[in-house]
């Protein structure tokens, strides 16, 4: 039966040859006077080889004096650092070490416990390649990169921002990084964030792709428009994390909305064109059907305009169809539509209004054109015809109606409303 004391003594080299971590016993000037298997393996030496040497020997950071300054005042609270160590074949390993010191047999010893940290320093290092890398990229994509999470709870975060969120936003980094949503969230226009909440909702539903375009108030108090792209990925306790890009389209968008609106103006008078009007006059012809509410429609001509050409160019004769065309759209309602239909042939459609309010509209423009004094021309008339939907009639035949009306009234004298 071996003794407790035996026992115990088993155990304990045991544990110092078994360690995953290399285990060095030191005398105080520094020679080696035991290593366990690991550490041998770990340096490549034999154990007999590292008995004959120096710590020191081994060290590939710190000189001989750094390493006696440091066996001298090595206590029994111990000391913990990274340092590296040199193999036998000349290559060096990163190693993290604890060291203590302890009294044996009258001796006054140090223990250390070494772990070669070379592939986590080398794991780290990639890390840090990766984060600089991403930081480059991040920094050369125009607008701003971002993440945004949603918990399992429901709740919001904004786990990253690239540093483009402060240009995007106008806000300072500090002012939108901390745990709340709100900072940025409140930037977004109220007719807009409904929308991007609903596509955020539907993604998180379905896990397909945020694409939306929305309003922000800058922080210089300007509204910019940012399409923002992001996808969502399942995280392990069931949140969601969106990673995405927001892009500053505003002038993307106002450019749109030139094109949008040439596309529907008359290039002179500014007024929607004749193609626009056919569109409009539809819809609002559907509505009225819809809704059984009356709609009516105006035709107005310029009465001998050809002899306002002739006499006075065609310039003179430009500005007078500018004049005109504002003197009428100043003086009909919001909801009416103003077109110029063709050269000096004008329409105007009123929703919400029967035949007899449209004639007196119609008969109050008649005056107010040939009450209008223009500089060297004196006045101009026009003659206007009116008609108002009738059930089930089409918009060919409406126009039909109002161009008839309109001959009527040059017909009849000129300068007069006819229904
Ligand atoms: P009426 O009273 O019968 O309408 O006589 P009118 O001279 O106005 O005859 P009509 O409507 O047939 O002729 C319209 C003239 O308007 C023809 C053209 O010279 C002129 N006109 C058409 N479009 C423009 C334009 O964009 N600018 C100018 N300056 N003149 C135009
Ligand atoms: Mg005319
Ligand atoms: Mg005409």
């Amino acid at each position: 039966m071996p003794s407790p004391r035996k026992n115990e003594t088993i155990l304990w080299s045991a544990l110092f040859e078994h360690s995953w971590d290399g285990m060095v016993v030191l005398r105080l000037d520094g020679s080696l006077y035991r290593v366990n298997h690991r550490y041998a393996e770990m340096l490549g030496y034999t154990r007999e080889e590292l008995e004959a040497l120096h710590v020191w020997d081994l060290d590939a950071r710190l000189s001989r004096e750094e390493v006696e300054g440091m066996l001298r005042s090595v206590d029994s609270t111990g000391a913990h650092f990274e340092t590296q160590q040199r193999r036998k074949d000349g290559t060096v390993i990163d190693a993290e070490l604890s060291n203590n010191a302890a009294t044996y047999e009258g001796d006054k010893l140090i223990f250390c416990i070494v772990r070669d940290i070379t592939s986590r320093k080398a794991t780290e290092e990639k890390l840090r390649r990766n984060e600089a890398l991403l930081h480059g990229i991040a920094s050369q994509v125009p607008g701003a990169l971002y993440q945004y999470r949603m918990a399992p709870d429901g709740s919001r975060s904004f786990p990253y921002f690239s540093e483009g969120i402060v240009a995007l936003g106008g806000l300072p980094f500090e002012a939108i990084s901390g745990p709340d949503t709100d900072p940025v969230m409140s930037r977004i226009l109220p007719e807009d964030a409904e929308r991007v909440e609903a596509q955020t909702q539907n993604s998180a539903a379905t896990m397909a792709q945020v694409h939306v375009e929305f309003r922000i108030l800058h922080g210089d108090g300007s509204i910019r428009w940012i399409e923002c792209r992001a996808t969502p990925q399942k995280e392990a306790d069931g949140g969601i994390l969106w990673t995405g890009i927001l892009l500053d389209i505003t002038q993307r968008k106002r450019a749109e909305e030139r094109v949008n609106t040439m596309a529907i103006t008359d290039g002179l008078t500014g007024i929607t064109n004749r193609q626009a009007f056919g569109q409009l006059l539809e819809k609002e012809m559907e509505r009225a059907t819809r809704y059984a509410s009356p709609l009516s429609l105006i035709m107005y001509d310029l009465d001998h305009f050809k002899r306002i050409n002739d006499c006075f160019g065609h310039n003179t004769g430009d500005d007078v169809l500018k004049t005109i065309a504002r003197l009428v759209s100043s003086n009909i309602r919001g909801i009416d539509l103003h077109g110029r239909w063709g050269g000096e042939e004008f329409m105007v459609l009123l929703p919400h209004t029967g035949l007899e309010a449209a004639s007196e509209v119609a008969e109050k423009l008649r005056s107010l054109i040939a009450g209008h004094c223009f500089e060297k021309l004196g006045t101009i008339t026009a003659s206007f015809g009116v008609v108002e939907l009738a059930p089930g009639e089409s918009s060919r035949s409406l126009v039909q109606r109002v161009d008839d009306a309109l001959y009527r009234a040059k017909k009849r004298g000129r300068n007069r409303v006819e229904t």
